[in-house]
């Protein structure tokens, strides 16, 4: 996540905060401070301040502790834990592989709401058993937003904790980890639709509820999705993927170049010279303001393409790296150099289809 700044590092995992984070911290602060407390004590505005800001701070590190949880179990069992952000809803901890078990999920999933329960029960104690007139209120404050943060990251609506734990169950019991999260990726859609109606009929206070609602009915989609594209490009290599595309002539005139990209269906085409690969992209095209000047050669305007070698990664990742760097073609070379053809999300697409239907007919992927 971008807009990020780490403040630590636990155990090689980077302790990131969002910018938003500001913003909930102020909110949370002036909400405790202006209501919370003032409703329940008898406090002058300063000390309600104080304490607003104070709790504030400790439901921080209660969010901490609780993605620690989910990050400790993920490392014991021998997954990578990169880093751990805490964002507008909370925290989010990057976990570097999915876990290959229904049983590894389960345990990091449940992780997190156990460590809340703990975290609530250790403040529970302190409120009931501390004397002191300042901090009760705000022990008091912990241990009910810790209570409420595990039993909330509970529900079954993925990919929500309670989600998580929800799919390894049925993933352990049909061993179908597709179904499993298309059926928790639907309850969270459902879950989030609900938060939907009751932000809607409780405007403006409910503002929050459907936003929340929506966000979470986007993750369950993009859930699902990652794990679909996953499963399917399991067995694919880079090679499969490639389509076969000529090089270009990087002398050619935009008009030549057009009507190339006519015969391909492309909108870019691919240069190789010494320095390696270039593209050219028909919108970054610039046409002559004269109409009889002459077009300029296309390596006018021809700029350093990313490109990977066959060999180098699988399938998933490739797409991955795709995505997040939002390229939407990319050139394939050997471990020569030789350009080998080039490889768009669209193909991704593509196979992934084929394969969904291949599998329908129950047809293996080796018959063919
Ligand atoms: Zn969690």
């Amino acid at each position: 996540m971008n807009n990020s700044l780490t403040i630590a590092k636990i155990r090689g995992i980077k302790i990131r905060f969002h910018i938003s984070w500001l913003f909930v911290f102020a909110i949370l602060t002036y909400s405790l401070s202006s209501g919370f407390y003032p409703l329940r004590y008898e406090f002058d505005t300063l000390t309600n301040w104080l304490l607003g800001g104070f709790s504030a701070l400790l439901l921080f590190l209660s969010v901490l502790l609780h993605e620690l949880a989910h990050s400790i179990i993920a490392q014991k069992k021998g997954l990578q834990v990169r880093s751990i952000t805490l964002f507008f809803f909370g925290g989010l901890a990057n976990i570097e592989t999915d876990p290959e078990k229904p049983l590894t999920e389960f345990k990091i999933a449940i992780g997190g709401p156990i460590a809340s329960f703990i975290i609530g029960l250790f403040f529970y104690i302190l409120y009931i058993g501390y004397p002191g007139i300042y901090l009760t209120p705000v022990f008091d404050y912990l241990s009910k937003i810790n209570f409420m943060l595990a039993i909330f990251n509970m529900i079954p609506a993925f990919p929500l904790d309670g989600g998580r734990v929800f799919r390894s169950i049925l993933w352990a019991y049909n061993n179908d980890i597709k179904k499993a999260t298309k059926i928790a990726s639907n309850s969270g859609k459902i879950f989030g639709s609900l938060l939907i109606a009751l932000g809607i009929i409780t405007i403006p206070a409910g503002f929050w509820f459907a936003f929340m609602g929506l966000f979470l009915i986007f993750l369950a989609d993009n859930g699902y999705k990652q794990v679909i594209i996953k499963i399917n490009l399991e067995n694919v290599s880079i090679k499969e993927l490639i389509t076969k595309r000529p090089l270009i002539n990087p002398e050619w005139k935009i008009d030549e170049f057009l009507n190339w990209c006519k015969e391909q269906q492309a909108f870019k085409g691919f240069i190789k010279n010494d320095d390696g690969i270039f593209y050219v992209d028909i919108s970054n095209l610039q046409l002559p303001n004269d109409k009889n000047q002459d077009f300029p050669a296309i390596k006018s305007i021809m700029k350093k393409s990313e490109t990977v070698n066959v060999n180098e990664k699988d399938a998933f990742d490739l797409f991955k790296d795709m995505q997040s760097k939002r390229i939407d073609v990319i050139p394939v070379i050997d471990d020569n150099s030789n350009y080998l053809g080039v490889i768009s999300t669209d193909s991704f697409y593509r196979i992934i289809k084929l394969i969904t239907i291949q599998e329908k007919l129950n047809i293996s992927k080796t018959n063919n």
